[in-house]
């Protein structure tokens, strides 16, 4: 263990300590302001549309024991996502590029292609035996709800999120990128689970790369397709799309439910 020789040093690292504490801190709080609102968004327009729940004929009751396990989720993801911010605002990262009219769309399209392929092999390896015991809590919900996305063990919570920490070292990504990132990526893991196909159109189809609520509700009912996320571009190359898929989200968008599966 090294011996602090200096006060001048100590003290400045508790100065670090207390500056992370409070990006942290505002960190966890958005996360629990992204929950409620969307989980509360979510649940309205569910129960306004009954016509688009995906799996008819399950119901989800576990909705409170899902959301006991969102404290210890939250707070992997602020850690991560506050520990690669931090890092980069300090300049222990890769210098990021300034914010302008191109460098903001273009790191945030790689930054989320990027985790999204994180995503697919994190995703893959949970489910291979010696590490399914961290993914199986997650799959409790055959039927998921909005609720069910911070349904995760600890240790799948660091494995999906250790990508915050990792991506300022590789991308010289704007902050505010990152920020917008993270918040896409809370509201659309909740879209993912929330049973209801709202948004169904031929952009989440063959032969557009984009994924949609039935892609991941898919993976809860029929459990080893559809690993992705924001993208099917994986599950097609290597033939882990469930073979319905395509047409099931084309019922959602024409109302035909013979093609439904
Ligand atoms: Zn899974
Ligand atoms: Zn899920």
């Amino acid at each position: 263990m090294m011996a602090i020789t200096n006060t001048g040093d100590a003290d400045g690292w508790v100065a670090v300590a207390g500056e992370f504490g409070v990006l942290f801190a505002v960190v966890l709080l958005a996360l629990v302001i992204v929950l409620v609102s969307v989980g509360l968004l979510f649940e309205f327009l569910n129960a306004r549309h009954p016509e688009r729940k995906i799996q008819k004929g399950r119901t989800n009751k576990r909705k409170w024991k899902e959301l006991y396990r969102a404290p210890g989720s939250l707070a992997i993801i602020a850690l991560c996502f506050s520990g690669g911010l931090f890092a980069q605002m300090k300049g222990w990262t890769i210098t990021p590029y300034p914010l302008n009219w191109w460098t903001g769309p273009l790191f945030l399209v790689v930054s989320v292609f990027l985790y999204d392929t994180w995503f697919y092999w994190i995703h893959r390896l949970l489910h291979c035996k010696p590490f399914y015991r961290f993914h199986a809590l997650h799959h409790k919900s055959l039927a998921p709800t909005v609720w069910s996305n911070h349904n995760e063990s600890l240790t799948e919570a660091f494995l999906n999120q250790a990508f915050y920490l990792i991506i300022p070292f590789i991308l010289p990504i704007p902050w505010q990128m990152l920020v917008l990132q993270k918040l896409y990526d809370q509201i659309s893991g909740m879209l993912g689970h929330a049973g209801f196909e709202h948004f169904a159109s031929p952009a989440g189809r063959r032969p557009f790369p984009l994924a949609s609520t039935v892609f991941h509700d898919q993976h809860h009912s029929h459990f080893a397709y559809n690993y992705g996320h924001t993208f099917s571009i994986w599950d097609r190359l290597l033939g882990t799309l469930y073979p319905k898929y395509d047409d099931t989200l084309e019922s959602f968008e024409t109302g035909k439910p013979d093609k439904r599966a």
